[in-house]
C-alpha cells in the first residue's frame, strides 16, 4: 500500500548561518528511477552519519540519500552551533549518574566522530575547542540551578570552574549575568558550513540528492520512495528525518513539534570590537533552558542570540511571526550589549526540533527491513550524529557497545491525542517560561 507523504519540510532561505558561507550548488535532485541496496531519507546530523556509516559498513552496497531541502538549511544546519559532551542538568541519584556517563559517552564519541572529519576532509566549519558557559541571571537561578550542577560534575569526575560576575562581565561583555559554570569540553561551530561540509564528502558509494522531498513511500515489496522527479527502490531503508519520520508512518503520536528561533548580527566593526572589549569567541547556555537565552560570541565577531521556544505541531510557523522574533532579539541585544545597540542582524529564523514526553530518542527497527534514528530532544549535534552512526552498525549486523548506550536511554512514550497534547505543551512551556522569568 502507498503511503502519500502530506507534509513536507519548507525553506524559507532565512538561515543567516549560510548566508555567511560562499555560494554552494546543491547536489541535483532526482531525476530518474533507480535502485539501490540501501535509501536513507534525510540529510541532517542523522542521516549524513547513517550513510557514512553504512557505507563503511558495506563498502560494496549501493546507498542513496534524499533530503527534501538543502543540507544546511534544515535544523542541522539553523542550530546554535554547541556540540554538547554533557547533559544540562544531571542528578546525584546514582541510577540516574550511570545515565550521565552513558550519555557523555555517547556525545563524546559523536565529538570524535565529527572532529575526525572535519579534520580530516578539511571541512572550513569554524570547528573551535571553546567550551562554554552555563550562567544564571539572579543569585536564586545559581542557587537554585546552577549549584545542583556543580555537584552532580563533581560527582561524574568531570571538570568544570566558577566564574563570578566581574570575571564573567570581561570574557562575555556584558554584565548582565550573576555566576557561571564553565565547561570546557564543548565544541562552537558554523552548523550549517558543518552539515553542508558532511554532505558534500560523503563517500563514493553513496549518492546524494538534495531538493528531492518524498512525497509517497511504498513498503510492500522492499522499499519504494518517490518524488516528483524519480524513484528509488532499495532493499532496507534508514529513516532519519527527525520530526518528519511520522509521516513515513512511523512514530505517531510520539513527538512533541518545538519551534526555536535564532538571529545572529553581522561581524562587528573593529570600533565595536574595541568598544565590546572582547577578543575570545564564547559560548553560554542557560540555567534555565526555557526561561533563558542562549548566546554566542563567534569567531568572525558576530553575535548569535536563541531564544523563543513554542509549540509547533505542523512545523510551520509563517513569516509574520519571525518578524516579531527579530523584533524581540533586537531588543535583547541592546539590554545585554548597550555598545551594540546599532548592530544589525544578518537575519533571524525559526529551526524545528523534535522532542518525547521522556526525553527518549526513536531508536528502532520496527519492520526488518527499516531502521529509524529520530527525535533527538533539541540536542541534534552528538544525539543525531551518534544515533545515525549507531543505527548503521544495527542495520549492518555490526557489533559496537554504544548500541546498549543508547538504547538504555529508553524510546518515546505514546502522547495523549493531538489536541490534548498541543493545549498541554503550551501550558507546559508557557508555566515553566514564566516560573523562570527571571533568568530571561
Ligand atoms: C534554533 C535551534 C538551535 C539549536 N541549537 C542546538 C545546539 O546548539 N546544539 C545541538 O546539539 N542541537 C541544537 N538544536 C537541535 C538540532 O539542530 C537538532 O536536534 C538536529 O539538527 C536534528 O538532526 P536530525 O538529523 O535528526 O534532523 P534534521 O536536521 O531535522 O534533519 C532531518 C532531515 O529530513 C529531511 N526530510 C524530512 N522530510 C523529508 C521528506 N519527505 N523527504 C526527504 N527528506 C525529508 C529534512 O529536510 C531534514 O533535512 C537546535 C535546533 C534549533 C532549531
Amino acid at each position: 500500500m502507498t503511503l502519500n507523504i502530506s507534509r513536507t519540510p519548507r525553506n524559507d532561505q532565512t538561515n543567516a548561518w549560510s548566508t555567511i558561507l560562499p555560494h554552494r550548488t546543491p547536489h541535483a535532485s532526482l531525476a530518474q528511477n533507480i535502485k539501490a541496496d540501501w535509501i536513507v531519507i534525510g540529510g541532517g546530523y542523522a542521516g549524513l552519519a547513517a550513510a557514512r556509516q553504512l557505507a563503511q559498513n558495506c563498502p560494496n552496497d549501493s546507498i542513496v540519500l534524499l533530503e527534501a531541502g538543502i543540507c544546511g538549511e534544515n535544523a542541522s544546519g539553523r542550530n546554535s552551533g554547541f556540540v554538547i559532551d554533557l547533559p544540562h542538568t544531571t542528578s546525584s541519584n546514582l541510577d540516574q549518574l550511570e545515565g550521565s556517563h552513558r550519555y557523555m559517552r555517547l556525545a563524546r564519541a559523536a565529538t570524535a566522530a565529527l572532529e575526525t572529519n572535519v579534520r580530516e576532509l578539511g571541512i572550513a566549519c569554524d570547528w573551535s575547542r571553546d567550551g562554554k558557559y552555563h550562567a544564571a541571571v539572579t543569585a536564586e537561578g545559581s542557587k537554585a540551578m546552577l549549584e545542583p550542577y556543580a555537584n552532580e560534575l563533581t560527582a561524574l569526575g568531570e571538570p568544570f570552574e566558577w566564574v563570578e560576575s566581574d570575571v564573567l562581565a570581561a570574557k562575555l561583555g556584558t554584565t548582565h549575568f550573576h555566576r557561571a559554570i564553565y565547561t570546557p569540553g564543548c565544541v562552537l561551530m558554523n552548523p550549517a558550513a558543518l552539515t553542508r561540509g558532511l554532505a558534500d564528502t560523503l563517500p563514493a558509494n553513496v549518492s546524494i540528492f538534495e531538493n528531492s522531498p518524498i512525497i509517497a513511500i511504498d513498503y510492500s515489496n522492499g522499499i519504494h520512495a518517490s518524488t516528483q522527479g524519480g524513484s528509488v527502490s532499495a532493499q532496507r531503508m534508514i529513516l532519519a528525518a527527525n520530526g518528519f519520520s511520522e509521516q513515513f508512518g512511523y512514530g505517531k503520536n510520539r513527538f512533541v513539534h518545538l519551534a526555536l528561533s535564532a538571529s545572529l548580527t553581522r561581524p562587528l566593526s573593529p570600533d565595536e570590537q574595541s568598544e565590546f572589549g572582547v577578543e575570545k569567541p564564547w559560548g553560554l547556555t542557560p540555567a534555565n533552558g526555557f526561561g533563558g537565552i542562549t548566546m554566542r560570541y563567534t569567531n568572525d565577531r558576530r553575535i548569535l542570540i536563541r531564544q523563543d521556544i513554542k509549540v509547533a505541531m505542523g512545523q510551520n510557523v509563517a513569516s509574520r511571526k519571525t518578524e516579531a522574533i527579530a523584533r524581540t532579539h533586537k531588543a535583547l541585544l541592546a539590554n545585554r550589549f548597550p555598545s551594540l545597540r546599532d548592530v544589525t542582524f544578518e537575519n533571524s529564523w525559526v529551526g524545528y526540533i523534535c522532542m518525547s514526553r521522556n526525553g527518549a530518542p526513536m531508536f528502532d527497527n520496527p519492520a526488518p527491513n527499516v531502521w529509524i534514528a529520530a527525535c533527538q530532544n533539541g540536542i541534534g549535534v552528538t544525539k543525531g550524529t551518534i544515533s545515525g552512526m549507531l543505527i548503521a552498525d544495527k542495520a549492518c549486523g555490526v557489533e559496537n557497545p554504544l548500541i546498549l548506550d543508547l538504547e538504555a536511554l529508553g524510546s518515546p512514550v505514546q502522547l495523549p491525542p493531538r489536541p490534548l497534547v498541543e493545549v498541554g505543551a503550551r501550558a507546559t512551556i508557557g508555566w515553566e517560561i514564566w516560573k523562570n522569568r527571571a533568568e530571561a
